[in-house]
């Protein structure tokens, strides 16, 4: 790392959207923080949070913005979705409307985003895989139907989420170099 006066040659703006409670919060600070929050609304206000990579020696700043709740009410403004290249789509596996809810997000996600963005539909609870209501082949379909990367994750447990934010930032970085 190259300390306080690092360069950074890129930033990308990634936006988290799905259902309230699939896990959001939790995947943005086990990625920028590897911390799971028992009490999640410690993380309350706060628009966004970078976390830097390397990526063909490049310094790329990931800003990942995270929603403060107003998807409860499908109130995300345009705002939140302007100049994000990046999204991640979340659902919860142990919660099938929210999965069924994917399609209205995806909509509005490209009713309002960048029409090169890349975007990541989200598995989010794989650890809780007794509970089960997702099957991963209907994910998967969907996901290839609409372009889609996707994976199964788990905040909780640290699964892949490093992975998925990866492939994202990575995917972004190779479409616009
Ligand atoms: P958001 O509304 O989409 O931002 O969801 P939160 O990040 O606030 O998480 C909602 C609830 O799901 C909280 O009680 C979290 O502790 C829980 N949660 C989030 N991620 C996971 C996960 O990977 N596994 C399990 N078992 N619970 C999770
Ligand atoms: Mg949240």
């Amino acid at each position: 790392q190259r300390g306080f006066d690092q360069k950074i040659d890129y930033v990308f703006k990634v936006v988290l959207i799905g259902d309230s409670a699939v896990g959001k919060s939790q995947l943005l600070s086990r990625f920028t923080r590897n911390e799971f929050n028992i009490d999640s609304k410690a993380t309350i206000g706060v628009e966004f949070q970078t976390k830097t990579l390397f990526i063909d020696h490049k310094s790329v700043k990931a800003q990942i913005w995270d929603t403060a709740g107003q998807e409860r009410y499908r109130a995300v403004t345009s705002a939140y979705y302007r100049g994000a290249v990046g999204a991640m789509l979340v659902y919860d596996i142990t919660k099938r409307q929210s999965f069924d809810h994917v399609a209205k997000w995806l909509e509005e996600l490209r009713g309002h985003a960048d029409k090169n963005i890349v975007i990541m539909l989200v598995g989010n609870k794989s650890d809780l895989a007794s509970l089960r209501a997702v099957p991963i082949e209907d994910a998967k379909e969907f996901a290839q139907r609409e372009s889609l990367f996707f994976m199964e994750t788990s905040a909780l447990e640290a699964t892949n989420v490093e992975s998925a934010f990866l492939t994202v930032v990575t995917e972004i970085y190779r479409v616009i170099s």
